[in-house]
């Protein structure tokens, strides 16, 4: 059949991997697209590792992906701070995402103005009341407010805690600032990874297993969206006032609507 899509965005979380390993087939799927001349770019939230760890993950599988093929919010924030002619950057994020935002010129870690913005991650258990109030007042000194993401909670091995969102929302509550957001669902985050294909909208497609912050959010930037069952897939999810393009069993049966074929006969996929 001819190719249907000529440029691909994935979600990594659910999509590609699950609790850290690859989803069957996903190996022999990702090989096959990067052989071919389809351009391809994932596209996750998280904020807790930098890219390095992602593409290191795959190419310990034999995928030889970059780090310029992965985006997540830190990667895009420091694109965007960059771009802004950030002059002074507060930084609110995990350890291990501060290596993203290598290069841009960073406020003393004590300061409480000076900053013309601030970046509010997922700082997990670092989060204090001595940090927020840090933050509070370098906003309140005329630091601009960003978000990487806006998760309300995410589940960690000992139960359910609160995400960038929650922080967020506190700051933008005491301060009556709106944040600036990268991240899903934002259409800059998809637009950022779409001029990096150099592929039209509607010739290229977000695979996702969130059917509002995947799929949704990418429809509504001229995207195609593509629900997986995988992941936190729910058969309700497909009544929540989101029409995907289409729905698939899993990635590797995405490969079809690239005009891509590959063997995966052999492979079997994941139970519903
Ligand atoms: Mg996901």
């Amino acid at each position: 059949m001819d190719a249907e899509l000529d440029g691909l965005l994935l979600d990594l979380d659910g999509v590609l991997v699950t609790g850290g390993r690859p989803l069957p087939g996903v190996p022999e799927m990702l090989a096959t697209v990067l052989a071919s001349d389809v351009p391809l770019r994932i596209l996750s939230n998280t904020t807790l590792v930098p890219r390095r760890f992602i593409v290191e993950r795959f190419r310990s599988l034999g995928i030889p992906l970059t780090a310029d093929m992965v985006l997540t919010p830190p990667a895009a924030a420091a694109r965007w701070l960059h771009d802004q002619g950030a002059q002074a950057v507060a930084l609110f994020v995990a350890p291990g995402t501060r290596e993203e935002f290598a290069g841009l010129p960073l406020v003393d870690p004590e300061a409480e103005s000076g900053a013309d913005f601030v970046v509010v991650g997922d700082m997990g258990d670092e989060w204090s009341a001595p940090a927020l109030n840090r933050a509070l007042r370098l906003l309140v000194n005329g630091a601009r407010l960003v978000a990487l993401g806006m998760g309300r909670y995410w589940k960690a091995p000992d139960g359910l805690r609160l995400d960038t969102g929650a922080y967020v929302s506190a700051l933008s509550f005491a301060t009556g600032q709106e944040p600036v957001v990268i991240g899903k669902p934002a259409p800059a985050f998809f637009r950022l990874a779409l001029e990096a294909l150099g592929v039209p909208a509607n010739r290229t497609a977000m695979v996702g297993d969130d059917i509002i912050s995947d799929v949704g959010a990418a429809q509504q930037v001229g995207l195609k969206g593509i629900l997986v069952k995988t992941g936190k897939f729910r058969p309700e999810d497909l009544e929540r006032g989101v029409t995907p393009d289409w729905v698939v069993p899993d990635v590797t049966h995405v490969l079809p609507l690239l005009g891509l074929h590959t063997d995966l006969g052999h492979i079997p996929t994941t139970n519903e």
